[in-house]
């Protein structure tokens, strides 16, 4: 797989893909991920990439030229699935999106910044949008972080044990068991006997129903039928 992301401030994206399991997954050549300066497609020598708002009011616009050129010169090596723009009114992020994302093969990640992009990218040139939540944050560029984390660590091969994404919160719209490890003890706070028992079949039945009491407790939408659609 690989992502293409479109940034007016790429080095807010250079930590996030440069360590743990986000990295290993690009040294296994599993997963590409390339960051475009959208700079590099300034319509002038002084770098400019976004402009006043048609009509007034505070704050800039990222212009569609440098957009434009940029996407097109990535869609001239490859074909992408999908192109999407970050954005806070967008499709909100969630695990069955992540799950159908990570099949892909090619996709580009566009980060608005300012007061966001010229109305005609997105109706011209991108053909999703998601979002994080409904707050509003800077740039894209964390939320394409987030995006592209939720995604990755789905791809066959990039964790270790691929089960361990299964177990995962939401997989199976249901969030996961409580999880411990050494010391047993800790200020007389005691693991469960049951995780000590050595009989996996009562552990994977305790971590089960743990999941589902869990649910039941904090995310009873999950349970209810009509929110597993989506
Ligand atoms: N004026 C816009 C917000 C612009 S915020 C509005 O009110 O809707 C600047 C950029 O940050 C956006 O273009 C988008 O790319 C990104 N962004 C902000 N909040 C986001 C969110 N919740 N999810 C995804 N992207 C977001």
């Amino acid at each position: 797989m690989q992502i293409d992301i479109i940034s007016c401030v790429p080095a807010l994206l250079e930590s996030p893909f440069s360590h743990s399991i986000l990295q290993r997954a690009q040294h296994k050549g599993i997963v590409q991920v390339h960051v475009h300066d959208l700079r590099d497609y300034a319509i002038n020598k002084h770098g400019q990439v976004d402009d006043y708002a048609f009509g007034g009011g505070a704050g800039m616009v990222l212009m569609i030229e440098p957009i434009a050129r940029c996407i097109e010169d990535l869609k001239s090596e490859r074909d992408y699935d999908e192109i999407i723009y970050m954005s806070p009114d967008g499709e909100l992020l969630n695990q069955k999106i992540a799950n159908r994302f990570s099949l892909l093969k090619n996709i580009i990640i566009l980060c608005g910044h300012y007061k966001g992009v010229d109305e005609r990218v997105r109706e011209h040139l991108i053909t999703r949008e998601i979002s994080i939540g409904d707050y509003v944050l800077s740039g894209g560029e964390l939320a394409a972080a987030v995006l592209a984390d939720s995604i990755i660590r789905l791809v066959p091969g990039v964790l270790s044990n691929e089960t361990s994404a299964l177990s995962d919160s939401f997989q199976d719209d249901l969030v996961a068991p409580p999880v411990y490890t050494r010391p047993a003890e800790f200020n007389d706070w005691q693991v469960p006997d049951v995780l000590l028992s050595g009989n996996q079949r009562l552990i994977d039945e305790w971590r089960e129903e743990q999941s589902v009491v869990r649910t039941q407790q904090r995310r009873p939408d999950l349970l209810d039928e009509d929110s597993s659609t989506s």
